[in-house]
């Protein structure tokens, strides 16, 4: 990927730095990953910079990741930080083709906060693990004084088995790629509801747990490559699976799935739909031969009625990804230099 490519020229952390597009990945690399030396435990470690890293038992793998979730504001139209926080953690599993066995629940809370909103989060993080049949096991809670915080931050380690371990850089030439529903709900929602025009747009978060829905193409199979599109959005997460396979990305523009709403919304709010957050979307790489199969196989799923074959892996463009637009041009989509919206996950 794309880390290394310029130096950090800044002394102090900015926010961009936690946008999820390019500054961040140089912070990522320079900053944090260059001082940890031991930074593998079986066949993923910390330098692949997948959804999860894995650690080896024996002759199987488990696989292993932890989010942090810092959402403004706590409650949303379509969740609150407690349900991102369980499905954000479930769905970086569910890439690397792991069921979700088990989460932990670590929480920052500033003094003064409600307990009647402490518990809705808590009820939210309990019901989204519950639905893929994952189990809150071990937790840390904390409070700090008042201002010290905004409110509450979560993080959530997860756990889970894979049986087919699924890679975010394992595209093929000739392979399809399927996104599993509609483009950009998450961070057009929240951004609209933050600006205060939510009612008008009707938008809610996508925030869903994926494992129902991914497990259905990997019973098919064929699957090559899977990452789910949060911080960055679509044109991030392309990118960087164009990026670590070494191939070529094309997608038709009026493939990928959009809601009018979010068209509108984007349009008024000034910001790329592609390059925002999605919080129950996948993309899927698949061969050929089973796209088809894979496609009505997760269209068959609660989060996965509208997905679509957006485009394929080709063999030119190497580690880019090509939009072919809806009147015949064609453009490279970047990834984001920062976060249009930021503190949406
Ligand atoms: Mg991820």
């Amino acid at each position: 990927m794309s880390i290394g490519k310029a130096k950090l020229t800044e002394k102090n952390v900015t926010l961009a730095h936690g946008a999820g597009g390019e500054i961040m990945q140089r912070l990522i690399g320079e900053i944090i990953v260059k001082n940890i030396s031991n930074n593998k435990a079986g066949s993923v470690g910390l330098l692949d910079l997948d959804d999860g890293a894995t650690i080896s038992i024996g002759d199987s793998e488990i696989v292993f990741t932890t989010d942090s979730y810092v959402i403004k504001p706590l409650f949303f139209p379509g969740g609150n930080i407690g349900k991102v926080a369980a499905a954000g953690t479930i769905n970086d599993l569910a890439v690397m083709g792991a069921r979700p066995i088990a989460l932990s629940s670590s929480i920052i809370v500033e003094e003064g906060f409600s307990l009647d909103d402490l518990v809705k989060i808590i009820k939210s993080m309990d019901e989204t693990a519950k639905e893929v049949g994952a189990a809150i096991i071990t937790g840390d809670t904390k409070v700090m004084e008042k201002g010290a915080l905004d409110g509450l931050v979560i993080n959530t380690a997860g756990i889970g088995i894979a049986n087919q371990m699924t890679r975010d850089s394992g595209l093929n030439v000739g392979d399809k790629i399927i996104v599993t529903g509609t483009i950009g709900d998450h961070g057009t929602s929240l951004l609209s509801f933050r600006e205060g025009f939510s009612f008008e747009t009707g938008l809610e978060s996508d925030s869903a747990p994926l494992w129902n829905t991914i497990k259905a193409a990997l019973d098919v199979g064929g699957i090559t490559a899977m990452k789910d599109p949060t911080r960055g959005g679509l044109a991030a997460a392309l990118n960087e699976m164009a990026s670590k396979s070494g191939a070529g990305i094309s997608v038709k523009e009026e493939q990928i799935p959009l809601k009018e709403a979010v068209k509108a919304a984007s349009e008024m709010l000034g910001i790329d739909p592609l390059e925002v957050a999605n919080e129950g979307k996948a993309i899927i790489g698949v061969r050929p031969e089973t796209a088809g199969a894979v496609l009505d196989a997760v269209r068959g799923t609660t989060y996965g009625k509208d997905a679509q074959i957006i485009g394929e892996v080709i063999g030119e463009h190497e580690g880019k990804v090509i939009l072919e637009t809806a009147l015949g041009g064609k453009r490279y989509i970047e990834t984001p230099i920062g976060d249009p919206v930021p503190r949406v996950c």
